[in-house]
């Protein structure tokens, strides 16, 4: 089933769309990125200028999708969105980019998916603001031009780096978006319950934060699980002791680790004596793909120090034994 720490959309994230600050005064943390963006926005504005594309990376529900609404309606400017696989034929992404009024932003999510044949039609869109495309077939196809208004693109991806180099050199800021600390994710989750119009204290704010991995999408899913259960269980306040017993009801222990993690480390401590474990072999021991336990499952492991990457595989780290309660002695140096 779903992961309740799962960093990507799920369908029970709808409820995000309400949630989602519509200004850069109200976006919580990120303050460097913030900072330059609040200045090429100025910049832009002052010129009457459309703003330089920009190619927003970092892990899933880390508020990219945010940001680029957010800096379009700084720039009082419309959004246009389209996702990297789902963008399939020429045809679309021409009828997107004839649609924008000048200065727009088109926002594409997941651009390092995109097909190469969409991607060297953007090339000219993102430098010349035109297209060149095909139009008929065979002995009578002609390339024609079409200019289109200036435009911001702005471009979401996980992974930089397979952005092709032409295509990532055309973004002017390329900006990187960083896991939260647990003091600003603190302010998302009681910025989130006072839209929600549910009282919570801040010792249980801070709880959530603590055990939200980073993740602002993180936080505010937990946090609507707990509201359910203070609202079933208890009077409706959040209080610390409503939040634990929720969060252990949900299994999300005091590291904000779920049983998918626990069965990482586990696999790690109990059948590969601590590693090191190559990436497949580890894959093959808990029954999941290698591309989806380095993407998905790994990342917020080595970001706590639970495991780390040698040349050899993964390694358990002291602080997981001790978090796992295994004797470090049981295990040969
Ligand atoms: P991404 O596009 O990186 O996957 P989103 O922009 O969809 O992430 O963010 C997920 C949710 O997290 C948003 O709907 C919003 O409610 C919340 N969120 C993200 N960043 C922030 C932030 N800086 N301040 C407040 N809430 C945020």
């Amino acid at each position: 089933h779903d992961r309740i720490v799962d960093q990507d959309f799920l369908e029970e994230d709808s409820f995000e769309l309400s949630l989602r600050p519509t200004r850069l005064s109200e976006y919580i943390g990120q303050d460097k990125v913030k900072e330059n963006m609040a200045v090429y926005i100025a910049a832009a504005r002052g010129r009457s200028e459309s703003l330089d594309h920009i190619l927003l990376y970092g892990p899933p529900g880390l508020g990219k999708t945010t940001l680029a609404n957010i800096i379009a309606n700084e720039m009082e400017v419309g959004i246009k969105y389209a996702s990297g696989p789902a963008l399939e034929r020429g045809a679309d992404l021409a009828a997107i980019l004839s649609s924008l009024n000048p200065g727009d932003v088109f926002f594409i999510d997941e651009i390092h998916r995109l097909p190469r044949t969409i991607e060297e039609i953007l090339y000219s869109a993102m430098e010349d603001y035109c297209l060149d495309i095909v139009v008929g077939k065979e002995a009578s196809a002609r390339s024609v031009r079409i200019d289109l208004p200036p435009f911001t693109l702005v471009g979401a991806t996980t992974r930089a780096g397979d952005l092709s180099a032409p295509l990532r050199d055309r973004f002017g800021v390329v900006s990187r978006l960083e896991y939260y600390t647990t003091e600003h994710l603190q302010m998302i989750v009681e910025r989130t319950a006072e839209i929600y119009d549910t009282p919570i204290l801040t010792s249980a704010a801070f709880e959530l934060a603590r055990r939200s991995r980073g993740t602002p999408r993180v936080a505010n899913r937990l946090f609507r699980r707990v509201r359910d259960f203070a609202q079933v269980l208890g009077e409706g306040l959040i209080t610390e002791a409503v939040a634990d017993d929720a969060l252990e009801r949900l299994e999300i222990d005091d590291s904000g680790l779920d049983y998918v993690d626990h069965k990482i480390l586990r696999g790690i401590a109990e059948r590969f004596n601590g590693g090191p474990v190559g990436l497949e072999s580890l894959a093959a021991s808990i029954g999941e793909e290698s591309q989806t336990l380095e993407d998905v499952y790994e990342p917020y492991l080595l970001q706590e120090g639970f495991l780390k990457r040698t040349q050899r595989g993964r390694m358990l780290t002291e602080k997981a034994y001790r978090h796992l309660n295994i004797e470090i002695e049981d295990k040969k140096e």
